[in-house]
């Protein structure tokens, strides 16, 4: 699936999912406004990317973090388009070396590998000629997450620091003491509009991602008191996310209810 559409002002939306036995999955997104790309996308489409984004104007790229989903075009629109790449300090070594992502099979059977391009350090803000993103520092999901906020336009590029619904799974690496904190931070700019990662655009979005806040906090109480009750964490994730074994399969316990409940109990200190 590969979907290009307006979806506010002069915010044109790329979204893309691989299909497998009928069904869309893993789907992701990337954001062209005023020539700047925020992501590129999944590799295996990067063809797909490169094409819908010829004829129109491209000066520059963001890569809200280095996941290969989020970084997929990255080479090739380097290559042909000779447009500089922004990320945040850490996701720089991933991107010029995207072994180091160790992708699971997975990853490489949805995804595919990433081709090695050249990162720079993004500062505190990115201008266009009619626009300013301020850069705002979102980790949790990964250490080297940024978001981007059009505080004119009441504009949110949100990444993966906000992904609707209600996490039964976890998978190594997200953290979520800094998950929790970077929703805070997000709710609290007042944005009008939330573009996500995963192509959603979800107006006043303060509400969504508050009800996510909560869903944590209440995840984590359920947890705790099942832990401070003597049960080990297996359990707790049999009790409370039943039915995580189809995940689990597919994704080779890279994403687990295990991992999510360890994630909680570290975060207060219980583990
Ligand atoms: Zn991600």
């Amino acid at each position: 699936m590969f979907k290009v559409d307006a979806v506010e002002g002069d915010v044109d939306r790329f979204v893309m999912a691989r299909r497998l036995l009928g069904r869309n999955l893993y789907r992701a997104a990337c954001y062209l406004t005023d020539g700047l790309l925020i992501d590129t996308g999944i590799p295996l489409l990067c063809g797909k990317i490169e094409k819908a984004l010829s004829g129109k104007p491209l000066s520059a790229i963001v890569n809200t973090h280095a996941h290969e989903d989020h970084m997929g075009a990255n080479a090739v629109l380097q290559k042909g388009r000779r447009v500089p790449i922004f990320a945040h300090e850490k996701a720089l070594p991933v991107l010029s070396d995207p072994g180091k992502l160790s992708l699971l099979p997975y990853q490489k059977l949805f995804f595919g590998e990433p081709a090695p391009s050249t990162g720079k350090p993004i500062g505190a803000s990115i201008r266009t000629e009619r626009h300013t993103f301020k850069v705002i520092r979102t980790p949790g999901h990964s250490s080297d997450h940024v978001a981007l906020f059009e505080e004119s336009r009441g504009w949110l590029f949100s990444g993966d620091a906000f992904i609707g619904g209600n996490d039964r799974v976890f998978r190594e690496g997200y953290d979520i003491l800094e998950m929790t904190k970077t929703l805070r931070k997000l709710s609290s700019l007042g944005a009008g509009v939330m573009f996500t990662g995963m192509g959603n655009v979800v107006r006043n979005p303060a509400r969504q991602i508050d009800r996510k806040v909560s869903y944590f906090e209440e995840t984590s109480h359920r947890i705790g008191k099942l832990h401070r009750e003597g049960m080990a964490p297996p359990e707790i994730a049999r009790r409370l996310f039943p039915g995580d074994f189809t995940v689990r399969l597919v994704t080779l316990g890279d994403f687990t209810a295990v991992k999510l409940v360890q994630s909680f109990l570290r975060a207060s200190g219980e583990l």
